[in-house]
């Protein structure tokens, strides 16, 4: 076993050191420092190379021919199963099943499973802390065999409540699902408790384990849960590839998910077709089987070092970056105490988590923002959305100092600009037109300079009155909250009146209305705006959900000036 030392560590991870592209220049300015591995890890260079030796050497489909190049894939195949059952030490191989992800495993247990043995008034359990591919599958199947989901709070440390599980615990219940650790929270649910209880009432237990895998050791014989799920990317390894690990008993008894090749035994247009053996059932079709092949570099590489020390030098930059962050008076925790995994969630008073994580971005600092996927949990934690910093063991001090310096002055800049706002508003007739905006950014070359172009502009905008930020002038499918209202002259030209509650957004609107403002509903129809936008270099640099933001902006001036 090796002994782990975090700057050997870093090194394998080309895309966080070694690669000159991305090492030194993100977005044309900083250096990367990744904070965002509760999302997805970066992988090492085993699992690249793995990629590439696979589709040079080995590359057939597996299982069903008769060839030696088929024979050699199936083998690669079926010993990365092995690998993965000996990782999380269930009993056998046909207990692993391949599946793209967690969110895939979750629908195949609640479509298969539920469909099997859910009732009218049955119940299942829930964490209020759920990433939504652990809530939205039990819905459809609810909803599908009128089953009933019951919600379990939280304690006072940000864990699934026990005391609470006991009261909504009875013979109704049929399945109990629970995060072995949320992606906000970052705390360790107590699971193996949760399963016990369950035992007691025959109820079923599954596991999302997304968060979890990639931090310490687990297995599955010792927790004796019925379904433990997670995903390859999250633990180094390939996007698109899953683990389902269910109890034999259990998936022998479940129907199949997805019907095709591969999954059969028989197949007759006159008889009843019959299905192929433990894990084939579930897996219909061709596989990703260089992903998977791939992940058993990824399972050796962890393999090789002691998970204890990995834990100890994680746990060590938890604490370092906690301590940092609780020195910034603005910064509120989500969770009060040390999280129990690299994960830190919070609020800067009187920042948007969006704005933040911009800013951040245009240093080369990659964190996350919004609600995680986790929208109930965010009703009852009573925010709009919270950044979140999720660190690996490539990850190091200097990075966290890095990542600390930019957040504070971000926050510092904004405090000492905020003031001008007020000052600085223009009426909307004399707002800015297109060509000024594209002239503005014309002379600009990165995003970084971009990005505060964006963040001055938006402080031109006029606020808006609170009575007029209502549902009628919410724009749907902004993942910050905002607003806009048209005004019509005698003319039938338009003007537009909007407001965000994110200033990354409010600079958005800006250059929106700048495209839409003082024409007619016409010229709105016929305004280009994605010549617009790209003149601008923006679409580019803005994250898919910010983009669609913009686009939902576009969206609802159109709808409300369509003739
Ligand atoms: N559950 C949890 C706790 C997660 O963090 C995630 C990923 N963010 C998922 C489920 C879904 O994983 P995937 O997107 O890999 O299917």
């Amino acid at each position: 076993m090796k002994h782990f030392d975090s700057k050997k560590f870093r090194q394998h991870f080309p895309l966080v050191c070694g690669n000159p592209r991305l090492n030194t220049q993100v977005k044309g300015l900083s250096p990367l420092v990744y904070l965002d591995n509760g999302a997805t890890t970066q992988k090492p260079a085993c699992v690249i190379a793995c990629y590439q030796y696979f589709y040079q050497n080995i590359n057939a489909n597996v299982h069903r021919a008769s060839h030696s190049l088929s024979t050699k894939a199936t083998i690669a195949f079926e010993q990365t199963r092995d690998t993965v059952r000996a990782f999380i030490n269930a009993k056998s191989n046909k207990e692993i099943v391949w599946t793209k992800g967690t969110t895939e495993s979750i629908n195949l247990i609640a479509s298969s499973l539920g469909k099997k043995i859910l009732n009218v008034g049955d119940e299942i359990i829930l964490a209020v802390s759920e990433h939504h591919a652990n809530i939205v599958p039990w819905q459809l199947i609810a909803e599908q065999t009128r089953a009933v989901i019951k919600v379990l709070s939280l304690d006072a440390t940000g864990k699934a409540d026990l005391t609470e599980f006991d009261k909504l615990l009875n013979n109704k219940t049929k399945i109990v699902c629970c995060a072995h650790i949320s992606n906000v929270l970052g705390k360790i649910n107590p699971i193996s408790e949760i399963i016990q209880k369950t035992k007691s009432v025959g109820a079923i237990t599954i596991i999302d384990g997304a968060q979890s895998i990639a931090h310490f050791s687990v297995d599955v014989q010792t927790l004796d849960c019925d379904f433990y799920v997670f995903s390859a990317h999250k633990m180094y390894g390939p996007t698109g590839v899953g683990v389902l690990y269910g109890k034999e008993a259990l998936l022998d008894v479940m129907p199949p998910y997805q019907a095709g090749g591969e999954m059969i035994k028989t197949v007759s247009l006159k008889e009843q077709t019959t299905f192929n053996s433990l894990p084939f059932k579930f897996e219909a079709g061709t596989p990703n089987i260089a992903g998977v092949i791939a992940f058993a570099e990824a399972v050796n590489f962890i393999n090789q070092y002691n998970t204890i020390e990995i834990t100890e030098y994680e746990q060590q930059l938890t604490q370092y970056c906690y301590q940092a962050l609780s020195k910034i008076a603005r910064v509120k925790f989500i969770v009060e105490k040390m999280p129990d995994i690299p994960v830190i969630a919070f609020t800067v008073k009187g920042h948007h988590n969006h704005d933040i994580a911009t800013s951040l971005d245009s240093y080369g600092v990659a964190v996350r923002s919004g609600h995680h996927c986790a929208m109930p949990l965010m009703e009852y934690l009573n925010i709009s959305g919270c950044l979140r910093v999720s660190m690996a063991p490539y990850n190091t001090f200097v990075e966290i100092d890095y990542f600390i310096k930019c957040l504070m002055k971000i926050i510092q800049q904004e405090n000492d600009s905020s003031i001008e706002v007020v000052s600085n508003n223009v009426s909307i007739e004399n707002g800015l037109t297109s060509t000024e905006i594209i002239n503005q950014f014309s002379n600009i070359k990165s995003w970084d300079s971009r990005h505060r172009e964006i963040m001055l502009l938006g402080k031109q905008l006029e606020r808006l009155d609170k009575n007029l930020r209502n549902e009628q002038s919410l724009i749907i499918g902004c993942e910050s909250l905002a607003w806009v209202i048209a005004t019509k002259n005698a003319q039938g030209v338009f003007y537009f009146q909007s407001d965000s509650d994110a200033k990354i957004i409010r600079g958005l609107l800006v250059i929106v209305l700048a495209a839409f403002n003082g024409k007619t509903a016409l010229q709105i129809k016929s305004f280009d705006i994605n010549t617009y936008f790209e003149s601008l270099g923006l679409m580019q640099h803005l994250s898919p959900s910010r983009g669609n933001g913009v686009l939902a902006i576009v969206d609802k001036i159109k709808k409300i000036t369509r003739v």
